[in-house]
């Protein structure tokens, strides 16, 4: 039995600021909608002045989770606390396993031009969160681009879709992501795993996105998160302007979670060792 998901709830991100003041837009991980299980965070990024991202993201840690960044334009150079060190150029994937903890900095390597990208939170399980951190650098070529539809073209980043693989193996949550690009009067119906979350990003244009047959599609504009109803499919339509979206689905863990800042836990005395770790310098042993 096929099912459409539809769009649950509608957010529009907030803009904030972050790392050491780096201009940006929140859109999971705010009082609007804390978290999406797995999903815990998603930031855009996009600025063409300095000003805004210069200060960059210096060294902070990051404990419990999986942080992803997908970058549209421009580039930045991160390394960590033993050496791992790399330049996330355009088009390029980084998805890092903090697991027990690493020590990182994310600094814009431009000094100039248009900087835009995505960051995401990704829960790990309990039974996860201690492991050893683990890197995933994906260069462009590396992500296959596929025809879904007639003028509907996908970069597959994780999961399967239209025919291909994405490069990110051995994610706990099984998750699918896709950056979805759209024409003008274009149709899609990509399958999405039934019993997982899901949300569609759009980040450009404007898209319909649920069944049109009996009126329950709605509009997504640029800088708006929707959040789908369980189903086995999504439908997506534009009409005269074209669309770019991020499309999210992951199994949802269901666990506590007991959050500060860079730590994300079960409980709130594994955020208090965190912490005090942390405090002591004795984090990463
Ligand atoms: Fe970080």
């Amino acid at each position: 039995m096929m099912s459409e998901r539809r769009v649950a709830k509608v957010i529009t991100g907030q803009p904030t600021s972050d790392g050491a003041g780096v201009r940006l837009t929140r859109v999971i991980g705010t009082p609007a909608l804390e978290q999406l299980d797995p999903f815990l965070l998603l930031d855009e990024f996009k600025s063409d002045r300095p000003d805004d991202y210069l200060a960059g993201f210096p060294d902070h840690p990051h404990r419990g989770f999986e942080t992803v960044t997908y970058m549209l334009a421009g580039s930045m150079r991160h390394q960590d606390h033993v050496g791992n060190q790399g330049e996330l150029v355009a088009g390029s994937v980084q998805w890092m396993t903090a697991g027990r903890g690493i020590i990182h900095s994310e600094m814009p390597r431009q000094k100039d031009g248009l900087m835009w990208g995505f960051q995401l939170w990704v829960n790990l399980p309990a039974r996860d969160k201690m492991t050893a951190p683990r890197y995933q650098d994906i260069p462009p070529a590396k992500i296959p681009e596929v025809a879904l539809a007639d003028g509907v073209q996908a970069r597959v980043i994780a999961g399967e879709a239209g025919g291909a693989r994405g490069p990110v193996e051995g994610i706990a949550t099984q998750p699918l992501y896709l950056d979805v690009r759209m024409a003008p009067r274009s149709r899609v119906s990509p399958g999405l795993e039934a019993g997982h979350n899901a949300f569609a990003y759009v980040y450009e244009g404007r898209v319909s996105l649920g069944p049109g047959s009996d009126g329950g599609a709605q509009e997504i504009t640029a800088g708006q998160l929707a959040a789908l109803s369980d189903g086995d499919r999504l439908t997506a339509a534009t009409g005269d302007s074209a669309a770019r979206f991020l499309l999210l689905a992951a199994r949802p863990l269901r666990e506590p979670i007991a959050r500060y800042g860079p730590f994300v836990m079960n409980t709130r005395e594994e955020i208090a060792q965190a912490v005090e770790e942390y405090r002591r310098g004795s984090f990463l042993k």
